[in-house]
């Protein structure tokens, strides 16, 4: 690790060194092409292999790759060379939540919105079945806008080697953070565990000290097992309400993230931020612009052309975009879970009408955003906000559509639910053939197949 490189496979500059972790150190990097910064975590191969944890950490990276969320550090691209591998990941300007903390306790509201965001984050990443078990404000960082963002998620493996060895044990410093059933090593629920380690994070964010403490070790893991902790005068007895139930040493009654987001602190002035969380939490995604679906604006139905005009997709679109000709494992990287498309048989008129009479059984708000262009919405916020994706239809023939639907904001998982379950069953009638029936289901695992593949050709094996 001491002779870092100076570039790193002609893509990245590699610059000053951020932090330092126990298998590996992060370096401040830039993209020769793009110039955008980004934070290049570097792991020892040798150390990671001899603990045999190779695998686990191939698998936790792809899902890594798939869960994307705004207050989750992002991992862009992982390398590898032979004796080290490199994650190249989203960089976060203000460093980490813990220099914040250990000035002093935070504001009530500071604290709420920190709290917030890794509530959101957590919640996010168990739906996605992956577990952080080490959540703790050194692995809480900041970007430059005073977003939290959680790192090291789906690498719990590494935290985990951590606690395995003796010697890192006691250089790690306390397990302040750890639930008492893993300190006990009974099996346990990752989801709860974390719970736990938020409820950790939540005192020493008011309160600016932990809650667990004890110079004596085995005092500390006595209260712990216990959960036997003091809130200070200045908590709010909402917060001392919520704190309990999150502090539960029993994860069977430990409260849940569902309830958690029911508890009035966390409610609590949710509507004055909610405006800007919802700008935050929109997924960005580069392929979506590259995505294989029509050209912009090409055939799109307009007032001008959706009586009596002919084919105006080219026929590129069609063939990609058909259930005959399916080219889908062709692009590969470019197929989007995001997107659904479907053919029909009914001119313009009826499928708008149809769109408009499944939105109000679902309960959805539906706007003209421009002709042949239409965006629904739920009335419910879901785990990322709000869901809501634009229809675009089509015109091949005047009697021969395509509707394509893109989400446009909220949570991917609940958006294919809600494809699959609600509207697909409605549209059935104006449907002559969705794009494929088999890239409804394959979507998780042939991505992370994929990109396993792409991972293994282009670089050395890990
Ligand atoms: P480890 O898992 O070995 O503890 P981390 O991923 O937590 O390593 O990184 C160690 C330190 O490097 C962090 O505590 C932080 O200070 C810094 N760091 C890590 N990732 C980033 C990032 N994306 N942007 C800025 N700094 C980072
Ligand atoms: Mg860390």
């Amino acid at each position: 690790m001491e002779n870092k490189p100076s570039v790193l496979t002609d893509k990245y500059e590699v610059g000053r060194l951020l932090g330092q972790g126990t298998f590996a150190k992060v370096y401040y990097g830039r993209s020769v092409h793009t110039n955008q910064s980004v934070a290049i975590k570097m792991i020892d191969k040798d150390k990671v292999m001899k603990v045999g944890l190779m695998e686990q950490i191939k698998r936790e990276i792809s899902v890594m790759r798939i869960a994307k969320h705004p207050n989750v550090v992002e991992l862009y691209e992982v390398m590898a060379t032979k004796t080290r591998i490199y994650f190249v990941m989203e960089y976060c300007k203000g460093g980490e939540l813990f220099n914040k903390v250990a000035k002093g306790k935070l504001r009530d509201d500071v604290a709420w919105k920190y709290f917030h965001q890794l509530i959101n984050a957590v919640d996010f990443c168990h739906s996605r079945q992956v577990y952080h078990r080490d959540i703790k404000p050194e692995n809480l960082l900041l970007d430059d806008n005073e977003n939290l963002k959680v790192s090291d998620f789906g690498l719990s493996a590494l935290a985990d080697c951590k606690r395995q060895d003796g010697l890192l044990h006691t250089t790690c410093g306390t397990p302040a953070y750890v639930a008492p059933e893993v300190i006990n090593r009974k099996g346990y629920d990752g989801t709860k565990a974390d719970i736990w380690s938020c409820g950790v994070v939540l005192f020493v964010l008011l309160a600016g000290y932990l809650p667990f403490h004890d110079s004596n070790l085995m005092e500390m893991y006595r209260k712990i097992g216990k959960g036997d902790f003091k809130a200070p005068s200045w908590f709010a007895p909402e917060v001392r309400r919520l704190l309990c139930k999150m502090l539960d040493p029993n994860p069977e009654t430990r409260i849940t993230i569902a309830k958690i987001k029911e508890s009035s602190w966390f409610r609590k002035g949710l509507h004055m931020k909610q405006k800007k969380m919802e700008k935050r939490v929109r997924e960005t995604n580069p392929l979506e612009a590259s995505a294989a679906g029509p050209s912009e604006n090409g055939g799109r139905v307009t007032e001008e052309n959706n009586t009596d005009q002919p084919t105006s997709i080219n026929a590129f679109d069609i063939i990609a975009s058909s259930s005959g000709f399916d080219l889908t494992g062709l692009f590969g990287d470019v197929y989007d879970k995001r997107e659904s498309r479907f053919t029909s048989q009914k001119p313009a008129s009826v499928i708008i009408s149809k769109l408009e009479e499944v939105a109000q059984r679902l309960k959805l708000s539906i706007r003209k955003r421009e002709a042949g262009l239409f965006k629904l919405e739920t009335s419910k916020e879901g785990r990322k906000g709000k869901l809501s994706m634009d229809a675009e239809i089509f015109q091949v023939t005047p009697t021969f559509h395509m509707v394509e639907m893109k989400k446009s904001n909220g949570d991917t998982l609940e958006y294919q639910k809600l494809v699959k379950e609600d509207l697909r069953p409605a549209l059935a009638d104006i449907v002559w053939v969705w794009q494929s029936d088999k890239d409804e289901q394959l979507i998780p695992d042939s991505n992370q197949e994929t990109e396993q593949q792409q991972q293994e050709e282009e670089e050395e094996p890990l």
